[in-house]
C-alpha cells in the first residue's frame, strides 16, 4: 500500500541527509546515491574481447558513472574466461592440473618441459590466465599422445 514515490522532483532535497557521512553507494563524481543494476561488460583475454552479460554494478542515475565491486570484477573474469575457453574449445584449469599431476610433475618441471615460465603455468592452473590455442594444442599432445612427454624429457630436461 505504501508505495515509494518514483518522482524525482525535489527527490534529493527531501531526502534526509547527514552532512558528516557520505552514503556508502554515493557516486564519487557527483554524490548521488547509485542504483544497483546489471550490465554486459567486456573482458580482454589473449588480445580478444569477450562480452559477459549480467555483471552486477552500481550506476549513478544523475551522471551515468558506474562502479563495479572487486568481487564482481572477479565474476566478470571467471565468466569471461569460461566463455573464451568454450569459444575456442580449450582445456580448463582442472584439465591442465590433471595432466601435470598424472605425470607426477611439479609446476616448475612441466613448465620447463613446455618452455613456459613457472608463473604462466601456475596462473593457468589457478584460472587467472587462459592458455592460447597454440599452447592448448601442445598440452593436448602431452596428454593424448604416448611418448611425447618422454620426448620432451630427452630434449628439454
Ligand atoms: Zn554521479
Amino acid at each position: 500500500m505504501e508505495k515509494k514515490s518514483k518522482s524525482t522532483e525535489g527527490g534529493t532535497s527531501k531526502r534526509k541527509r547527514s552532512p558528516h557521512k557520505v552514503h556508502e553507494n554515493a557516486c564519487h563524481a557527483c554524490g548521488t546515491v547509485m542504483h544497483a543494476s546489471t550490465a554486459a561488460k567486456p573482458v580482454h583475454i589473449n588480445g580478444e574481447t569477450v562480452l559477459v552479460r549480467g555483471i552486477p554494478h552500481f550506476r549513478c542515475p544523475n551522471c551515468d558513472e558506474t562502479l563495479t565491486l572487486a568481487q564482481d570484477l572477479q565474476v566478470l573474469w571467471d565468466r569471461g574466461a569460461s566463455l573464451y575457453r568454450d569459444r575456442h574449445g580449450l582445456l580448463d584449469a582442472d584439465d591442465i592440473r590433471a595432466i601435470r599431476t598424472r605425470h607426477r610433475l611439479t609446476q616448475a618441471q612441466l613448465a620447463k618441459l613446455l618452455g613456459l615460465g613457472t608463473n604462466t603455468l601456475s596462473r593457468w592452473e589457478a584460472g587467472r590466465n587462459v592458455q592460447t590455442t597454440a599452447m592448448d594444442v601442445l598440452l593436448r599432445l602431452v596428454r593424448d599422445v604416448p611418448g611425447n612427454l618422454a620426448y620432451l624429457r630427452r630434449h628439454r630436461a
